[in-house]
């Protein structure tokens, strides 16, 4: 099987430093049958699927904590190495022109290339900044701070934003050096921010102009609801179907196939059906 060997934009925290190179395998006929039963939110489902991909951080065989402990920016950038391994480097995009009235699709021919970021200079665990007199200091989301705010978005998605800024904060002082107990709702916005800029990899945008009514506008790509939508709900059981009635191979034995092997096998049993 192919591995590939990655760097990650910041790496895990490990007592101050960081583990900065990643290995994974691709995924697997078994990792899309475990993805089937995997929780519905997406986040928690990345959590899922790294932790079965993902073979080294470092030199640590990583777990489900683990991949939870993670960036955002960096789970986002081991799934699009993840997305090259299995699927390949071309990440042809749809996009709806956002245009009321106009409706046009416009198909991007993006790379998984194109949208990996440089790794940061120096990765920290905790950063400090002054937001309008007031001194935060605050750690980047991980994984599992973005699973928390996803699950509460479901039921309360006008805070989910800020909880999810708030679970960053460590401490807050105002200008006269007096602890606060908590940053002040107008801080909210400007620290996400922040947050934005320190991680780039977690918010990936590309700009584009409609080529029918020519309105530019700016999209945001997340690298899990492109990946999930190649894996396809259920679309594995499917392939199983289809590869156990031709060749009467059990299901173990597909299952352990290459996602690429099964596609070229499927291509056949196409061509010859037609
Ligand atoms: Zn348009």
């Amino acid at each position: 099987m192919q591995h590939l060997e990655v760097n990650l934009p910041c790496g895990l925290e490990r007592g101050g430093r960081f583990l900065r190179t990643a290995r994974l395998r691709p995924v697997s006929g078994a990792d899309e049958v475990a993805l089937a039963d995997a929780p519905a939110l997406a986040a928690s489902r990345v959590s899922a699927l790294l932790a079965r991909c993902v073979e080294r951080i470092g030199d640590e065989r990583p777990a489900l904590a683990d991949v939870r402990e993670l960036f955002i920016g960096d789970r986002e950038a081991l799934l699009l190495h993840l997305r090259r391994l299995t699927f390949g480097e071309a990440l042809p995009c749809v996009l709806a022109c956002p245009r009321a009235g106009c409706g046009e699709t416009l198909e991007l021919p993006l790379t998984v290339g194109a949208l990996l970021v440089p790794p940061v200079a120096e990765p920290r665990a905790v950063h400090e900044t002054e937001l309008a007199g007031v001194r935060v200091r605050f750690r980047l989301p991980t994984g599992k701070v973005q699973e928390a705010a996803a699950e509460l978005a479901q039921r309360e998605p006008a805070v989910a934003l800020a909880e999810l800024v708030a679970a960053c904060v460590v401490d807050v002082q105002d200008r006269n050096g007096e602890r606060l107990d908590a940053l002040p709702a107008q801080l909210v916005a400007p620290l996400g921010a922040v947050l934005e800029t320190l991680d780039p990899q977690a918010e990936m945008r590309v700009s584009l102009t409609c080529v029918t009514c020519g309105t530019p506008f700016e999209a945001l790509l997340d690298a899990a609801t492109l990946l999930f939508a190649e894996l396809g709900s259920g679309r594995i059981f499917r392939d199983v179907h289809v590869l156990a009635s031709r060749y009467h191979w059990s299901e173990a034995a597909i299952l352990r196939l290459s996602s690429e092997r099964r596609r070229h096998y499927l291509a056949l049993i196409r061509e010859e059906a037609s």
